[in-house]
């Protein structure tokens, strides 16, 4: 089956829908780095304006791939002025927050979905000690590992676990990956207590980012198609946030479980997302980014990347960069870089000097861009800008 086409839009049902990307390079990119050799697909619907992938996939290859394959990054972590944080910190203070200005403290048990190593799990317990938070992991050898540290980790699919009620549910950057949102929201709805409350989080297309270039991200929300969703799926919306600080492509949405409608309906005209503009923007820079690489190699320069996470990852799949004699990555933190996934050694920037970099493409998110090109000055490099 096909996410894409067979069924008509999770969202409204209508069965019309254009093509709004269609790569025709053989490779794109998956959310855990990956590069899979097929092209980026997505569609969009006519009547709602969701845009979902298009690529052909396979239910119980997703599932298998992420009970197995996929790869969770352990110690995710953001930087800021002050130093590195964890993502689990970040999102748990987000939380934390949303429920503070609507009075809505979780109480009794709640169950993330997609629980990982349970970061958020500890990050949750610590603040909110009258819960009690368990995981769904559907990576059986990562849910073995939280386990070992204390939490109580399900390693079943939603749609088969039957462990009781909860009293609220949490979900983090998985709705996205879900192949009926529509379905994976009414299993959270039935496995929620009447009242119950659901903390959703993942990317925001209100907000212009790389999150469209993700083959396995399967549907991309505007703000709109997520109200749509809670209304159709038997939730009342407490708080919406749109983008967050350390993570602004990202909004946080806090539900409560009430009656399921018997029908739904798309209220109106279609919500437009930045999906498109995006996209538009990514391959306006990687195409000057390609005239810059066959600068610097006419130039024989010695170039190393800064940033080795998600900007790079980015530039790796949708550019001729892959191609590119790459001398090193630098990062602040290369002990944090995931098993060695690049064909060249990960150090500091104040490193590179004893690699003979020459030129350095600046593969991170653009708001770290004014301090990166500053340090950079101060050991006698040039930088060069990828994303604007
Ligand atoms: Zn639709």
């Amino acid at each position: 089956m096909t996410v894409g086409d067979v069924e008509g839009c999770d969202l409204c049902g209508s069965p019309a829908f254009k093509t709004v990307i269609h790569t025709r390079s053989g490779r794109s990119l998956r959310s855990d780095f990956q590069v899979l050799t097929e092209d980026l697909v997505k569609y969009e619907c006519d009547r709602c304006g969701l845009v979902r992938n298009g690529s052909r996939l396979d239910p119980t290859a997703i599932s298998a791939t992420y009970a197995d394959e996929y790869q969770l990054i352990d110690q995710d972590v953001f930087y800021t002025v002050n130093g590195s944080v964890s993502r689990a910190a970040v999102f748990a203070e987000h939380i934390a927050a949303a429920c503070q200005q609507t009075g809505r403290e979780p109480l009794g048990r709640f169950l993330e979905i997609g629980a990982s190593h349970g970061g958020l799990l500890t990050e949750m317990g610590r603040r909110f000690p009258n819960a009690r938070f368990e995981g769904l992991e559907l990576n059986h050898r990562v849910a073995a590992g939280a386990r070992q540290t204390g939490h109580t980790i399900y390693d079943h699919p939603l749609e088969t676990l039957d462990v009781g009620l909860f009293d609220g549910m949490i979900a983090i950057a998985v709705l996205e990956h879900t192949i009926s949102p529509t379905a994976f929201l009414r299993d959270l709805h039935r496995r929620t207590k009447p009242g119950g409350l659901v903390i959703l989080s993942q990317p925001t297309q209100d907000i212009d980012s790389h999150d469209i270039c993700f083959a396995d991200h399967l549907y991309h929300f505007g703000t709109g198609h997520l109200h749509a969703y809670a209304q159709k799926c038997g939730f009342t919306e407490v708080l919406t946030v749109i983008g967050l600080t350390q993570v602004p492509s990202y909004s946080l949405h806090l539900l409560l479980a009430e009656d399921v409608p018997q029908t739904y309906e798309w209220p109106g005209p279609p919500q437009r997302s930045r999906c498109v503009a995006s996209f538009q923007q990514i391959e306006s820079d990687l195409t000057k980014l390609g005239r810059t690489l066959t600068r610097l190699v006419q130039g024989e320069r010695r170039v190393a990347v800064f940033g080795v996470r998600e900007f790079f990852a980015v530039a790796n799949a949708y550019s001729r960069l892959a191609a590119f004699p790459i001398v090193c990555g630098l990062d602040d933190y290369p002990e944090h870089v995931a098993d060695k996934i690049y064909p060249f050694p990960i150090v500091r920037p104040e490193e590179a000097a004893a690699f003979g970099i020459t030129d350095v493409l600046l593969t991170m998110n653009k708001v770290h861009y004014p301090i990166a090109i500053a340090r950079l000055q101060q050991l006698g490099l040039a930088g060069h800008e990828v994303f604007h």
